[in-house]
């Protein structure tokens, strides 16, 4: 796969893309990362890449011309269509579904801003998607899209080396994980849960989905919804939540 970030600050990528799952991604050369300043393509006498509102108003907003003339560059002579994808808090909420979506793409490209706003012909008429990373504000794309490069970097094919954690992290199940332990079984008064040491792997399957039901149950209802559960499940899931009303 390959990635490019078009950003007013490369240095902030530096570490990311140099260290942990992504650095070793790019050394086995299972996605190439670059980053793309693109002041450089402002193409004016003082190297601007914003300016005032039309219409007037507070905040500077984010021109057109080397947002385009950046994009162009990378895909110049190409015959592959990449996703260009805005980083925004009026986007799309970034979710494990979308990361496993664009982890079947071969190019992303990533536009951070870093103003007020956007010219709104960037989002009409060159990017793909709008993602936001919540209901939150931050000063710039950058991090943003850092968490959304790790989060589809990590689940391509021979990034990470047990290929089975990526299908049992919470959300890529629909269900958050169930509780994890390691040794030493007993650490100070706590002990871990018999099931456990019992080398029954059914007995450890079936423990394991109830903690995985039950956590969401508590945590996050609302996936439920939405998860693939037996209609056995539903039913021991409706049980459940009847005695922790009663109680
Ligand atoms: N005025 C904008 C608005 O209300 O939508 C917010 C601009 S914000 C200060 C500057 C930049 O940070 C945005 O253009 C976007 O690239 C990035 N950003 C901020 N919060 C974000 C979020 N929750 N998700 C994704 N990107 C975000």
């Amino acid at each position: 796969m390959r990635i490019d970030v078009l950003t007013l600050f490369p240095s902030m990528f530096e570490g990311v893309f140099g260290a942990s799952i992504l650095g070793k991604a790019r050394d086995k050369g299972i996605v190439s990362l670059n980053t793309v300043n693109f002041r450089d393509f402002a193409n004016n006498k003082h190297n601007t890449v914003d300016d005032y509102p039309f219409g007037g108003g507070g905040g500077m907003v984010l021109k057109a011309e080397p947002i385009f003339g950046a994009v162009e560059s990378l895909t110049e002579g190409s015959e592959e269509v990449p996703r260009v994808i805005l980083m925004c808090p009026q986007g799309e909420t970034f979710t494990q579904r979308k990361a496993e979506e664009l982890s079947a793409e071969r190019h992303l490209i990533f536009v951070c801003g870093h103003y007020e706003g956007y010219d709104e012909r960037i989002r009409e008429f060159l990017i793909t998607d709008e993602l936001s990373i919540g209901d939150y504000v931050l000063t710039g794309g950058e991090l943003p899209a850092m968490a959304v490069i790790d989060s589809v970097v990590r689940l391509l094919p021979g990034v990470l080396g047990n290929e089975q954690s990526a299908v049992t992290d919470s959300f890529s199940t629909g269900l958050l994980e169930y509780p994890q332990y390691t040794r030493p079984a007993q650490f100070r008064d706590w002990s871990i849960p018999d099931v456990l040491l019992s080398g029954h792997h059914e007995h450890i399957a079936k423990w394991r989905r109830e903690q995985s039901l039950l956590r969401t149950l508590k945590r996050r209802p609302d996936l439920l919804e939405h998860a693939e559960l037996t209609a056995k499940e539903r039913e021991w899931l409706k049980r459940q939540q009847e005695s922790s009303d009663r109680s």
